[in-house]
């Protein structure tokens, strides 16, 4: 797929946004499933869906959640033409990427800046995971300390 997590895609099909519909709306892509080659965006597709209270302190009610939908109704947006484009592959620092068709413009935002230390940045810190480990890794480093002290 060229559609990848945290994208802006824009919607091409589905009916007008003035008649309740999709078509044309941006949004950012909340998940992905190469195996349906389905997406969900933000905002699009949302349908209600009654949750019913499973706690005491929880109230039944509707809520709103975006389902998944094709890939092929979307389009990545990309940012510097501000509209939905095609992708193109590239190699970049021994890497694919994917470009922008219209202007070239690196889509993959972890590759997009040029240094290699920044785009290494750029793809780890949204991940919780490595917070946890960090802090981890902290609480090791001081238990055997305290060892040595006794
Ligand atoms: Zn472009």
């Amino acid at each position: 797929m060229n559609v990848k997590l945290n994208d802006t895609v824009v919607v091409l099909v589905g009916k007008k946004q003035s008649d309740g519909g999709d078509k044309g709306k941006q949004g950012k892509v909340i998940a992905t499933s190469p195996k349906n080659g389905t997406v969900t965006v933000e905002g699009v597709n949302v349908h209600k869906k009654s949750q019913k209270a499973r706690r005491a302190n929880e109230t039944s009610q509707q809520v709103e959640v975006a389902l998944p939908i094709d890939v092929s109704n979307v389009m990545v947006v990309c940012a510097s033409c501000g509209k939905g484009v095609r992708v193109k592959h590239q190699t970049v620092d021994g890497k694919k990427v994917r470009v922008c068709g219209k202007c070239g413009a690196v889509l993959d935002t972890a590759y997009a800046g040029k240094g290699k230390g920044k785009a290494a940045e750029v793809k780890e810190a949204p991940k919780k995971r490595t917070r946890k480990r960090a802090a981890k890794a902290e609480e090791a480093v001081e238990t055997p300390a305290e060892d040595k002290a006794e």
